[in-house]
């Protein structure tokens, strides 16, 4: 008999160490909540883990066996639970944040002194960090290298679900209820969270593969088009296996290729290449597990980022979806909706907060920690720091995006803006885009509830830039 325990890879088919497991002898799956993980939690992603571990436990009802659930700290329960289920050894995935790893080290040292075996697989990236490194063995920290290498490898098939034969029978084991989210600590969130699970995963790829996959270079720019996968939370939560989603669009890409459609085929590697973006990142918090709370680059002195009441007060008006700039509030509205934002308005706000707003990026990570269902410490600080231009491959400190600009281009209709401001519903996409330049009578005459322009972005822009350069020693 052996456990799998089961963390962030929610999901019985393409998963390489339940597979593993189950090549070796009959499985226990367990999940344990663990409550030092749940303090850093938020309620839309616990949200969706309950969901995801409802769908994993029907799986293998399914399959007549069930999903074991304790509480506490893995380091004791685990060799308990080995013992109760007369277990010899513990298999489970890697997970490479820094927290994860100090916790399996002391898994690790318990089940030793316990004297049971335990295994791990690498199963959430194709390419498991430190593989993929430069000549010097080093790790990438400019994404272009990274993702040639990356590009190259051989990637691995999916691998197959246990079957019946493979788990323990259900009623050799006390599949107890799984708590509800009160029980956790936390309250249902407001934003209308995804459903969770590996069918809604799979409904969310095909979708995706059969369709959109193919103008993904020119349409996932444009939020109003709902152009991406919007697999970042089941990728998260791996209620789908990273195998399984590259398969899809290999295939996507040869279906390309063989119509002879060079533009698909370069639409779908644009795509395969954010799956790297997020190895990228994944590999990047693995060398340095210190970036979750510092800058990975250091400037010759502090950046002086804005921190009076003042400042705390735009911080709010940002959170808010109010800073009176269309775009930003848009995405800031949709975080709080849907526990979502598309890509570039995630760029977009977070290069609002560190460039006009002049506050430190930890503000807007913990902020995004707090609503994201996705959130990723690996993904959520790379794209931070990088907006923030303290990260590795930055955005250079004077490239400074226009949020009225970026707004024009990216939402030419200001459809996305109509959908998350009802303010401006009925405000033209000439106007919407131009709000700061028009005077306050007009701006009150056409939305009357919607917010003035908290600072003025030329100033700002200004002010930025003398920031950076006193920090670079410059000034
Ligand atoms: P798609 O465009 O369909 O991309 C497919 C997958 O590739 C995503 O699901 C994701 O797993 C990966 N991916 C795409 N872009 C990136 C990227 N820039 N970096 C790393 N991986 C990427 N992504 C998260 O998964 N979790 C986060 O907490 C997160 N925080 C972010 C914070 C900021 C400030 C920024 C700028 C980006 C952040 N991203 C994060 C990256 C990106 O915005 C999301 O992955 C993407 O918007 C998710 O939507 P999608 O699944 O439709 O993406």
């Amino acid at each position: 008999m052996r456990l799998f325990w089961h963390r962030r890879d929610l999901r019985v088919a393409d998963n390489r160490g339940l597979a593993a497991a189950a090549d070796d002898g009959t499985v226990v799956p367990v999940f344990v909540f663990d409550d030092d993980v749940l303090a850093h939690g938020a309620a839309p992603r616990v949200r969706f883990m309950l969901d995801a571990l409802a769908a994993l436990r029907a799986a293998y009802r399914e399959r007549g066996s069930d999903l074991v659930v304790a509480r506490g700290d893995p380091a004791e329960e685990l060799p308990r639970l080995a013992a109760d289920h007369d277990a010899d050894a513990v298999v489970w995935n890697e997970d490479y944040s820094g927290l994860a790893r100090e916790r399996d080290a002391r898994v690790r040292m318990a089940l030793d002194e316990a004297g049971v075996a335990r295994e791990t697989r690498h199963d959430a990236v194709h390419h498991e960090p430190g593989t993929i490194t430069t000549n010097q063995g080093e790790p990438y920290a400019v994404y272009t290298y990274f993702w040639k290498k990356w590009r190259d490898r051989d990637k691995h098939d999916p691998f197959a679900a246990p079957g019946a034969d493979d788990l323990v029978a259900a009623d050799a084991v006390a599949g107890d209820d799984l708590p509800s989210i009160g029980e956790l600590g936390f309250t249902d969130p407001e934003a209308d969270v995804q459903t969770a699970g590996t069918a809604a995963a799979r409904e969310r790829l095909a979708a995706f593969c059969g369709d959109a996959v193919y103008r993904y270079d020119e349409d996932r720019d444009y939020p109003a088009k709902h152009a991406t996968s919007r697999l970042s939370t089941d990728l998260k939560w791996g209620t789908i296996g990273i195998r399984e989603v590259y398969e899809a669009t290999a295939d996507a890409k040869s279906a390309a290729a063989s119509d002879g459609d060079d533009d698909a085929v370069e639409a779908v590697e644009e795509f395969q290449s954010q799956l790297a973006w997020r190895e990228f990142y994944t590999q990047v918090l693995w060398a340095n597990p210190e970036v979750v709370s510092r800058n990975y680059k250091e400037y010759e002195h502090p950046i002086e980022w804005r921190d009076d009441d003042e400042a705390m007060a735009d911080l709010a008006a940002w959170k808010e979806g109010k800073t009176g700039y269309p775009i930003v509030d848009a995405g800031m509205r949709q975080l709080k909706e849907e526990a979502y934002m598309h890509n570039r308005v995630r760029m977009i706000v977070a290069s609002f907060l560190t460039k006009d707003l002049l506050i430190d990026w930890r503000h807007g990570y913990e902020h995004f920690k707090e609503h994201l269902a996705d959130h990723d410490t690996a993904n959520d600080n790379g794209g931070w720091q990088w907006a923030a231009s303290t990260g590795t491959d930055a955005q250079p400190y004077f490239r400074i995006f226009n949020p009225m600009t970026q707004g024009e281009r990216y939402d030419p209709d200001a459809e996305y803006v109509g959908e998350y401001v009802p303010e401006l519903g009925s405000v033209s996409a000439e106007n919407v885009h131009s709000w700061h330049e028009l005077s306050v009578g007009r701006r009150r005459q056409l939305a009357p509830k919607y917010p003035d322009p908290v600072v003025d972005h030329s100033e700002m822009r200004e002010r930025a830039l003398s920031m950076f350069k006193r920090a670079r020693g410059e000034e």
